[in-house]
């Protein structure tokens, strides 16, 4: 895989264009489902979101490419929990492994490497769902950031 800290910087790269899609610079207007919805209509991809029930119940979401297009699979245990924030944190840091090209559907052997592909997933999706001018304003605002995580928008709703 590429060197770790180009993998971080295309992450945080590429959520600042997909939340230009959607901007906010307000909590009110903030929305996590219409930050997804809006990066998955742009996506150039046949692409399908499913819930699947999981063995392992640490396994929140996974995602591959076939010939059929691209699947992310979401466990049930989320589908339940519609108020859960790791619900569109889970499929956000999807997305971020297929937006970022990372191979899909594949054990890699080398742990680096996918300690490389979690952490820039993760960064991915934290900057698309927290973006950096929100919380500044909520804080301005005088939001804690308590309050913050606690406000509607991060109720997620499929
Ligand atoms: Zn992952």
């Amino acid at each position: 895989m590429k060197s770790f800290e180009n993998e971080i910087e295309k992450a945080t790269e590429l959520s600042k264009q997909y939340r230009e899609l959607t901007r906010h610079n307000s909590l009110a207007t903030y929305n996590i489902s219409k930050s997804i919805d809006a990066l998955v209509r742009n996506i150039d991809l046949d692409l399908e979101i499913y819930f699947f029930s999981f063995m392992d119940k640490r396994i929140l979401g996974h995602s591959m490419t076939d010939k059929f297009g691209t699947t992310i699979t979401l466990n049930t245990l989320l589908e339940y929990k519609n108020n859960d924030p790791r619900t569109g944190f889970t499929l956000a840091h999807e997305l971020g492994h297929v937006v970022l090209g990372h191979p899909l559907g594949i054990s890699f052997p080398d742990l680096n490497s996918v300690k490389g592909y979690e952490r820039s997933a993760n960064v991915f999706a934290a900057n698309l769902l927290m973006p950096f001018e929100v919380i500044v304003s909520q804080i301005q605002e005088g939001f804690t950031q308590k309050e913050y995580l606690q406000h509607p928008v991060f109720r997620f709703n499929l």
